[in-house]
């Protein structure tokens, strides 16, 4: 049966691989970016695949934006929810750079924005639904071994919080959650030295995502299916 498929981030990096993944898998991709009229590689999707692909605007430093997003759905049942975009905010800052500016804006993209998603789709989550919380093996404390990133860090840290608090509130209804490394991959963020590309990291995801049950919900995973420590 065709699932239907909800990630946000999807015009590049990451999330447009995780929406070419999901459309040749015969998925129904309802694909969010903050500028659908600039999301030139959705567009080229949308040509090969235009019953199976939508595009909908989401700006996740607007959460007002849930609520059209809401109307958008109305009463559709979502079987799978990647909560994928994500900001690094200023690269190689040392200790003594940092200014609290950039601070409320990487929390808000990275923390607060997968909340208020999974909150405003509570109702649309079909039965079974799963949801996967794009977070870095740079929230795991036990692996800090290099300082530094301050915010990223302190973002996926707490990102990770919320996705095990997730995993408790909606076990009874059934959907279970997982937060994903998707290792150190070739996109913007991750820099053309990164040791992966979004191909293999991608479909590394999407393997701990099928393989994800209620007792390996709450659970922080590598691409390669590997635990990370918290
Ligand atoms: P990219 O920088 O390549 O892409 C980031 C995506 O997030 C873009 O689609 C971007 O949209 C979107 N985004 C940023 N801010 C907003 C916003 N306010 N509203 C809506 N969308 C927004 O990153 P990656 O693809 O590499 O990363 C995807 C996820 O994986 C992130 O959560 C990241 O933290 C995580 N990750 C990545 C790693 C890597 O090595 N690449 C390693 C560990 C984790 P726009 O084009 O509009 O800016």
């Amino acid at each position: 049966m065709t699932q239907t498929v909800l990630i946000t981030g999807a015009n590049r990096g990451i999330g447009l691989e995780f929406t070419r993944q999901s459309l040749d898998a015969g998925d129904q991709v309802i694909a969010c970016c903050r500028a659908p009229e600039q999301a030139q590689a959705l567009e080229a999707l949308a040509e090969r695949f235009p019953q199976q692909l939508e595009l909908v605007g989401l700006d996740l430093g607007q959460p007002q934006q849930l609520t059209a997003l809401q109307r958008y759905l109305g009463e559709r049942r979502v079987d799978l929810l990647i909560s994928n975009a994500g900001v690094y905010g200023p690269k190689g800052l040392a200790l003594g750079e940092y200014s609290a500016e950039p601070f409320a804006d990487i929390m808000q993209v990275n923390v607060l924005a997968p909340l208020l998603l999974v909150q405003a789709l509570r109702d649309n989550l079909a039965p079974g639904a799963k949801i996967a919380l794009l977070s870095s093996k740079m929230g795991s404390v036990t692996d800090n071994t290099s300082g530094g990133a301050y915010f990223y860090r302190a973002s996926k840290a707490a990102l990770n919080a919320i996705g095990k608090s997730l995993a408790i509130d909606l076990a009874d209804a059934g959907h279970p959650v997982v937060m994903l490394h998707p290792g150190w991959v070739q996109t913007d963020m991750g820099g053309p030295n990164a040791l992966i590309d979004t191909e293999q990291s991608v479909s590394g995801m999407r393997q701990v995502i099928d393989g994800l049950t209620e007792a390996s919900s709450g659970g922080f995973f590598s691409f390669d299916s590997s635990p990370i420590a918290w």
